[in-house]
Formats: structure tokens, C-alpha cells, sequence
């Protein structure tokens, strides 16, 4: 459907002055331009393996961006290889070729991307930048072992053009920007992002601190921004031989309000934190389930519940939903049992969701149109659901004794805090998503 080379194409060879047939559809292929890191790559010495694998590599590379991927994961099985798109979260069939095309890819995109190609005795990182159809793309490249001990490709595709760093960008709910705002104005304190790796997280993190006024704040930096933004903070000079605890003080004495961290990593480093905390806002990241479970995990580590109680001010999570195609959503009017059911106001006239296919017993229903914006699969992109754990008097006191995620759940939703299920309404109820797509991420949980 994306005019794969080879793909049945059947006609349509329009305006081309060449007959053959079989590059009917044929699209340009991406272009490879070097190394993420500046990496020279010499292809000389590799001269038979480029002529096998790299026009291969750029068909799977451009299969996978025309068809939106995010991640391409190639892997062999017996003789065959097969490839696996993800578009937005969701994993579709990609190519299948022989063996020893697959190697000649794995090979080849370790190669552009400044690993060894020979290497399969353990896992390489690595990345290239591309270009497809004028946009800029960075490509990084993993390889690893299957449980058999198959060595497996994954190539991660990101459109640098698009921008995901502000709260608007990210699609913050209205609420959540002046509550940093107001607990940043109390100049302490630990705020947080949390969530497993693949859910956004690190980019909450970044619209954490992108949330503050720059203006009425010293900001500091000590995190790797890789290839994000950080307008009008400042990266602060880590002098030699300084720990995280002799930093931050120094950077409490050069007056900073803020200090933007890299993810916390495990119980010592936090409890390096504590003090400067009572002095500074430190915004960071933790690896757990949802907001509640990672307020449980700061009081484990720092083996003192009344500690985290009082250090916490605000852990925010997040959830990837998919977003209607535009082109394609179809609009339609909810029954009041339904809008009882899912606690939408009964007043919500019309709601939208994935065009359905016509009845096959009604020969009168018109076929639907192919819709090329989204290839029919009825959603582009995604955005996030939110969840937001403020530390209220009535938290702190159950954090302190040592209460369970649920129990500090039930009272975060009692006090009318957001959740991702009421996040993810407000996207149902603005049309952004559907209750289908709602109901598919909750019900993918650990993905
Ligand atoms: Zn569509």
C-alpha cells in the first residue's frame, strides 16, 4: 500500500516513459549522511558488503519511514529474515527476505551507524542521520540477542523536525502548568517524572522544567539534553572531581533556584539530594509503574517514609495514546447509557472513532475510501494521557506512614487530582481519540 518496491503493483504506471512494469512504484529511498556523533565511517574497506547490503538497508529504512514507523526490529529465523514496524506503539508485519539479506542489512546498518559490522559477540549502540522526502530523521541503531541467541536489529527513527519539548507541545492538561509553577514558587523541594522507559517519560521530565519561568528563575542544568532544547537554562560547569552534593552547592551558592537532573539512577544518588532539596527545586526521573508506585520507591530507597514524605512535592506520569486520523475519524452520536458507563457529561453530543467498515450483509453500504493520511489504520501519532500526584497535607501524612500505592491512589483521586482515565477522557470527549483507543491502552498494560 506504500508503493513497496516489488510490491503487487498491477498498473498504474502513468506518465513514466520506462515499461518496466516492476518499478512501477518505486519511491526514493532514504539518504544516509553520517554518523549521529561525527564518527567517520570508511566504506572502502567494505566494499562487497556495501554492494550487497546497502541498497537493502535503505529499502527497509524507507519501508519503515513511509509506512511512519518509529522502530523497525529486524530478525532472523532459520532462513528467513522478517522485519517488524512499529507505527505509534503497535507492531505490523514489515518485509520478509532471505537469511542472507537480513545479515547483509544487520551488517550494514551497524556500518553507517559507527559500530563494528563484524562484531556479533555482544550488543553495539549506535546512530546515523538520514533524510526522506526533505525531512531531517536521526536513526539510532541497537543490536542485541534474542533468548535463543539470534542477533537482532532495531533501528529507532526519530522526524527531527518535530519538536516535543514544551508543555504545549507535549499536550499538558491546562492544570498542570500553573501547579509547577505554584510549587516551584516554594523553592524545595523534589519533582518528579516517572513511568517504564518507552512511555514518554523523559519527555515529561523536559516539559517539567520547560513549565517554569525562566525569567523569575535561576535554572540550571546538569542533564544530557542530547538533541532537546533548553532556552534560557543554563548548563552548569561541573568542576572535577565534584559529587552530585558538592555541585549542588555550589550551584545553591551561586543563587540557583532550580537544578534540571538526569534520571535517578538508584538509593545512594537520591539520598545525595535530600539537602540540597530543602534549598533548591530539583526536577528528575524515576523508572516505575505510575506517579503513586514511584512515591512508594523514593520512600524505599531512602529507607525513611517521613523522608520522602516531606522531600516530595510532585511525581507526574504519563501514557502514549494514539490519535484519530483527521482525515478519516468518523463522527458519531453517543447513546446516554454509554456516556453513564465511561462518566462523560450526558449532555456530549457527538463523539468520534476509527471509520467501521460497512456490514457485509448490506450490499447498499458504499465501500469505504482508502485514506492515505493513515493507510487506514484510523489513528496518526500520539499524545500523551497524564496523572499528577501533588503532595498535600493529606499525602504526606499517608506517605509518612508507609502507605501502598493504591491507598495513596484513592486519595490523590479523592482530591480531585488528574488521572490518566480522566486525562484520557478530556482527549475522547475534544475528538482527539477514541473510547476503543482508550480501552486498548489500558488494556495493553506492561507493554
Ligand atoms: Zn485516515
Amino acid at each position: 500500500m506504500f508503493g513497496k518496491k516489488g510490491g503487487s503493483s498491477g498498473g498504474g504506471n502513468t506518465g513514466r516513459e520506462n515499461d518496466d512494469d516492476e518499478e512501477a512504484d518505486e519511491i526514493d529511498l532514504v539518504s544516509f549522511q553520517g554518523t549521529i556523533d561525527g564518527t567517520p565511517v570508511d566504506l572502502k574497506p567494505h566494499s562487497k558488503l556495501v554492494q550487497v547490503g546497502l541498497v537493502p538497508a535503505k529499502e527497509m529504512v524507507t519501508d519503515g519511514l513511509s509506512r511512519r514507523a518509529e522502530t523497525i526490529r529486524l530478525d532472523i529465523k532459520g532462513e528467513r529474515g522478517q522485519t517488524t514496524l512499529y507505527v505509534d506503539g503497535v507492531a505490523y508485519a514489515g518485509s520478509r527476505m532471505a537469511k542472507n539479506e537480513a545479515m547483509a542489512i544487520m551488517q550494514m546498518m551497524k556500518l553507517l551507524a559507527g559500530c563494528d559490522p563484524k562484531d556479533r559477540s555482544k550488543p553495539q549502540k549506535g546512530g546515523l542521520k538520514a533524510t526522506f522526502e526533505d525531512r531531517p530523521y536521526e536513526a539510532l541503531v541497537e543490536t542485541s540477542f534474542s533468548s535463543e541467541g539470534a542477533e537482532r536489529l532495531y533501528v529507532r527513527l526519530r522526524n527531527l523536525k518535530v519538536k516535543l519539548d514544551t508543555p504545549e507541545e507535549l499536550g499538558f492538561p491546562a492544570k498542570l502548568k500553573p501547579l509547577v509553577r505554584e510549587l516551584v514558587a516554594k523553592r524545595r523541594g523534589l519533582i518528579l517524572a516517572t513511568g517504564p522507559s518507552g512511555s514518554g517519560v523523559t519527555s515529561t521530565r523536559f516539559g517539567l522544567v520547560r513549565a517554569i519561568d525562566v525569567y523569575l528563575y535561576a535554572i540550571f542544568t546538569l542533564a544530557d539534553a542530547g538533541t532537546r532544547e533548553l532556552p534560557n537554562i543554563t548548563k552548569f560547569e561541573v568542576v572535577e572531581g565534584d559529587d552530585v552534593e558538592t555541585t549542588l552547592s555550589r550551584i545553591s551558592r551561586a543563587e540557583g533556584d532550580v537544578v534540571f537532573l538526569d534520571p535517578l539512577e538508584g538509593a545512594e544518588q537520591l539520598k545525595l539530594l535530600t539537602d540540597p532539596c530543602e534549598k533548591m527545586v530539583l526536577i528528575s526521573e524515576i523508572a516505575a509503574k505510575d506517579a503513586a508506585s514511584a512515591i512508594a520507591l523514593v520512600g524505599k530507597w531512602l529507607e525513611d517514609q517521613a523522608k520522602a514524605a516531606s522531600l516530595l512535592e510532585l511525581v507526574v506520569s504519563q501514557k502514549l495514546i494514539r490519535l484519530l486520523c483527521k482525515d478519516c475519524k468518523e463522527a458519531f452520536r453517543p447513546n446516554p447509557k454509554l456516556l453513564a458507563k465511561v462518566g462523560l457529561p450526558p449532555e456530549t453530543k457527538v463523539l468520534y472513532r476509527k471509520p467501521e467498515p460497512p456490514e457485509e450483509d448490506n450490499p447498499k453500504a458504499a465501500p469505504l475510501e482508502p485514506c492515505e493520511t493513515c493507510g487506514d489504520v484510523g489513528y496518526v501519532g500520539r499524545t500523551a494521557m497524564y496523572e499528577s500526584i501533588q503532595m498535600t497535607d493529606q499525602i504526606r501524612e499517608l506517605v509518612a506512614k508507609g502507605a501502598a500505592p493504591d491507598q495513596i491512589k484513592a486519595q490523590a483521586r479523592a482530591e480531585g487530582m488528574l488521572t490518566l482515565n480522566k486525562d484520557g477522557m478530556r482527549l475522547v470527549a475534544e475528538g482527539r481519540t477514541s473510547l476503543e483507543e482508550l480501552q486498548r491502552v489500558f488494556s495493553a498494560e506492561g507493554r
